[in-house]
């Protein structure tokens, strides 16, 4: 199967690319691992069906007979001759393309703590993703802790479905929290999103400068505990969802070649796909559009994700067009990156015995004896398990300062016979 441009991700920005390359009459194949397209805000789920400006999106997707969708399907390797090797939950196969558009958006940050791999203890994104899947928390109690907007949204969707959320623990400190609300003025729609959900949860307790220490309990969480200013208090709870802002998705784009680059927020361990102002990457007709080339939010990765398939079109003027929306975006970007810069002391909050790569069992004191990422691999198994580093590669990366070195293929677990295929996919013909 061949496109003449395939999308890898269906969030905002792999929406937007796809409708502009749809409309523009070019056969579009788009790609997303979840069940349903919507990528991380627009989640969808038996009860979280789509509103608004995500209704409007995944409704011009419906209608646009020129786009092949592929959901519930990963991308897993990166073949010859513009190529991907792609899996579902019943087959493996390879599609082709013309030009390709990475927007593989991005994934939470989790930092060790000790008791942060007890059950109930999750992400706040992760909570949020569980609660719109399905998962039960009505009468549940729940602290959410972390940094960045993302803790409201998830304290929102928690409290919606009956859960009690017991505290929001922002690590930020209370003055640049109030420099962020204060600069919402500039971006309107975001300042009514914002009050709108602090109106709703007026009555939860809200700490700024706090962080979480321990998640407490024997075979399950039962109490966080959270340092405040110079004192410790334990705040009982049920569900912990507790992560450090987000790290872009770079996985897909590196596989194909693309440059990763450190991102302005370099003190974070944080690398993101390099785009030029046409949303190209350093790969020919490949782009990359949303959070996997830098965090930023939902308006920016659309207007990216459009800017890139104008580009990918040969419509320049378009493109060109979009850059003073995305501008805006970004200025709105660098201020969320500021206001939500991460605590130093929040590299030790692990003890030495207190699980890193929990695929692998590898505690933070056998890793911390090691020179780099690499080196801490090769002696301990850190980050080769399922879950490839996804989340003890981006905590050393905070941690240790250690630069993540590529993955290699598969970027997830595939059947065996997908990647018996994809050898005889790429063998020459007589081989
Ligand atoms: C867990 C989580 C929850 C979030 N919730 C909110 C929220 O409530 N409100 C808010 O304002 N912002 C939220 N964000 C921030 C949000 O990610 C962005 O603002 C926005 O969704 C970015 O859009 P995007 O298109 O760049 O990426 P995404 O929306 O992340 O879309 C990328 C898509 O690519 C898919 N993908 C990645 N790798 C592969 C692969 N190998 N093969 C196939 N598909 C792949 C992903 O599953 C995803 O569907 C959340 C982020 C995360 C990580």
């Amino acid at each position: 199967m061949n496109f003449d441009i395939l999308v890898i991700g269906a969030g905002p920005a792999g929406l937007h690319a796809a409708h502009v390359v749809a409309q523009a009459g070019a056969s579009v194949g788009l790609v997303d691992d979840n069940a349903l397209p919507g990528g991380q805000i627009w989640r969808q789920g038996p009860r979280h069906r789509p509103t608004g400006r995500a209704r409007e999106a995944i409704d011009a997707l419906s209608r646009e007979a020129r786009i092949t969708r592929w959901s519930g399907t990963r991308v897993v390797a990166a073949l010859e001759n513009r190529r991907i090797l792609v899996e579902d939950a019943t087959r493996g196969m390879a599609l082709g393309y013309g030009k390709l558009i990475v927007a593989t958006g991005a994934r939470e940050r989790f930092l060790p703590y000790p008791g942060w791999t007890l059950p109930g203890v999750t992400g706040a994104g992760g909570l949020q993703a569980l609660i719109k899947g399905g998962l039960p928390v009505s009468g549940k109690r729940i602290v959410i802790a972390g940094t960045g907007p993302l803790l409201l949204a998830a304290a929102v969707t928690a409290r919606e479905q009956g859960a009690r959320v017991m505290a929001i623990v922002e690590q930020a400190p209370p003055a640049a929290v109030r420099r962020f609300a204060t600069g919402l003025v500039l971006t309107p729609a975001k300042l009514v999103a914002a009050a709108r959900m602090r109106f709703g949860l007026r009555a939860t307790r809200y700490l700024w400068g706090a962080h979480v220490t321990q998640a407490l309990g024997e075979t399950h969480v039962t109490h966080a505990r959270i340092r405040h200013g110079d004192g410790e208090t334990e705040i009982e709870c049920d569900l912990l969802a507790c992560a450090y802002g987000l790290v872009p998705n770079t996985l897909v784009g590196a596989a194909l070649g693309c440059r990763v680059e450190a991102t302005e927020t370099e003190t974070r361990g944080e690398a993101a796909l390099a785009v030029d102002t046409w949303q190209a990457t350093s790969v020919p007709d490949i782009y990359a559009a949303g959070e996997c080339t830098g965090v930023g939010g939902m308006e920016l990765a659309a207007v990216e994700g459009r800017i890139a398939a104008h580009a990918a079109l040969g419509e320049r003027e378009r493109a060109q067009a979009l850059f003073g929306a995305r501008e805006r975006h970004r200025r709105f970007a660098a201020r969320l990156r500021d206001a939500f810069a991460l605590d130093p002391r929040l590299r030790e909050l692990a003890a030495p015995g207190t699980l890193l790569c929990r695929c692998e069992d590898v505690t933070f004191g056998d890793a911390a004896r090691h020179r780099s990422w690499r080196d801490a691999k090769l002696h301990t198994r850190c980050g080769m398990g399922p879950c490839q580093g996804r989340i003890c590669g981006d905590a050393a990366a905070f941690c240790f300062g250690w630069p993540r070195d590529g993955q290699r293929a598969p970027l997830s677990p595939a059947r065996i016979a997908t990647l018996i295929d994809a050898v005889s996919i790429d063998a020459p013909p007589h081989a």
